[in-house]
């Protein structure tokens, strides 16, 4: 599945079976929002995320508060 590091979006087989799709929805999300998109094996988000790349990223990305 694709996931969101910064929000509840995701999409996973069932949502989208075309892998190309998802894909494309990911770079539309993070285009759209500057959010950092993760992927995942699993059809589940995992519960932790990575180690600090994804903080680190997200620490250089404009406030959208
Ligand atoms: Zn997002």
């Amino acid at each position: 599945m694709k996931y969101c590091l910064d929000c509840d979006w995701s999409l996973n087989a069932v949502d989208e079976p075309s892998r190309g799709d998802r894909s494309r929805a990911a770079i539309e999300h993070h285009v759209e929002t500057g959010h950092t998109i993760d992927s995942s094996e699993s059809t589940v988000r995992p519960t932790t995320p990575g180690v600090a790349g994804p903080v680190f990223v997200r620490e250089l990305l404009p406030s959208r508060d």
